[in-house]
């Protein structure tokens, strides 16, 4: 500010300076160019140009009008003395630019060091941050789960009707607080960077039971219809990520159900020739006849804790992070996610990851028990 309010009168104070002081004949081209270097240094942008322009144009200015009219500038008085006021004007340029480079330079590396140490901090505290909560999501898994399963007791044992709906309740509630701490346990080891991509060979008609299984199920809670549509030429083994591809295509079903209130899902899993002989690109569709996303709304969608269009589904559950999730895991397992949606009318999300094919023929694969669920879910590790 000091500065700034400095180089502001600097085109004022210059041309008095210029003609007692010997015009172009002295030391003035030596201040003339100290002026310029400390206004760039001194000011920034915008402001730097404007006033470097005017000490230019007054410069230039001075520099005609002392030469149309000698008389107007008090020249010195013999060679000797401008020579002097040349090497005085020199030196005192060059010292005092020196030292406002150097303590300019100074400066800097100080900031540079806060801004490394204040960088590492910040990292340190994220780290400090996720370990806390990856821990605390862990430990706080076990207790929901033994809740859960007693709670599945009394539902199942019970003969009050009365009991069974409040526990149906807990139910509710206890699936929407695991499916919470799961989404932050597996949100705070991808910032970690540790989740790690498996590549297991598993039966393509595993994980379409499966992801049927579970579309029906969040439908019906719906009271929606649910299709399939299942490209029968898929190879029947695949390796992959059989956990992480079902976690994401569970994530858009649930979504699908969650924000359609009439008509229905479909779930729809093809197959494309993928970038090698034996890989394929496996494509998993979940489309809906729900709410639809606005398209300004879209980019942020997968962002973490963005829950989009709010007005209006205020009263559906969520935590924004499924999303942002499925994404993390669809670059982790080399794919992508897309989505297009169209407001009031509907969306449709899909997930593609490349697949080796580990037997390309159709149909059952045979005994081999390919894509069994590993004892105690991944997420739980
Ligand atoms: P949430 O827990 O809020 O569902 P997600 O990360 O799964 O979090 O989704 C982010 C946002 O994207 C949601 O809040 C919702 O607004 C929007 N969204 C996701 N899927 C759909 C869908 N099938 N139809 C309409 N909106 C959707």
């Amino acid at each position: 500010m000091l500065y700034d309010n400095h180089c502001r009168y600097l085109p004022v104070f210059f041309p008095v300076f210029f003609f007692v002081g010997g015009g172009y004949t002295g030391a003035m081209p030596s201040y003339f160019i100290f002026a310029v270097v400390f206004t760039v240094f001194m000011l920034e942008g915008i402001k730097a140009l404007v006033v470097t322009a005017a000490e230019l144009v007054v410069y230039v200015g001075l520099c005609l009008f002392a030469w149309q009219n000698p008389g107007t500038v008090t020249t010195l008085p013999t060679d000797q003395a401008i020579m002097i006021d040349n090497i005085a004007g020199f030196t005192i340029v060059s010292i005092v630019l020196g030292i406002t480079i150097f303590l300019h330079f100074r400066l800097y590396n100080w900031q540079q060091r806060d801004l490394v140490n204040a960088r590492e901090e910040a990292l340190r505290f994220s780290e400090a941050k996720s370990r806390f909560l990856a821990n605390m999501s862990h430990e706080i898994r076990t207790p929901i789960n033994v809740m859960l399963g007693k709670n599945e007791l009394i539902l199942r044992e019970s003969d009050s009707e009365q009991v069974r709906e409040y526990s149906r309740g807990v139910q509710s509630a206890g699936d929407t607080l695991l499916t919470l701490v799961s989404n932050v346990l597996d949100m705070s080891k991808i910032e970690q960077g540790r989740f790690d991509i498996t590549a297991e060979p598993y039966k393509t008609a595993k994980l379409i039971d499966d992801l049927t299984a579970i579309g029906k199920e969040y439908t019906a809670r719906h009271g929606l219809a649910f299709h399939t549509q299942i490209d029968e030429a898929l190879p029947c083994v695949l390796k992959g990520d059989f956990l992480c591809i079902k976690q994401v295509a569970a994530n858009f079903l649930s979504n699908a159900a969650k924000y359609t209130s009439e008509g229905g899902v479909t779930l729809s899993l093809s197959g494309t020739e993928g970038a090698a002989e034996d890989e394929i690109l496996l494509r998993i569709a979940v489309s809906d006849t729900g709410m639809g996303i606005k398209p300004e709304t879209l980019p942020v969608i997968f962002d973490a804790f963005v829950r989009a269009d709010m007005p209006g589904r205020a009263h559906i559950e969520g935590t924004g992070l499924g999303l942002a999730i499925a994404r993390e895991f669809a670059e982790l397992m080399g794919g992508g996610i897309f989505v297009e949606s169209t407001w009031n009318a509907g969306s449709i999300f899909s997930l593609e990851v490349p697949q080796k094919v580990a037997d390309g023929r159709h149909g059952s694969p045979g005994p081999a028990d390919f894509g069994r669920e590993p004892a105690g879910n991944r997420r739980g590790a």
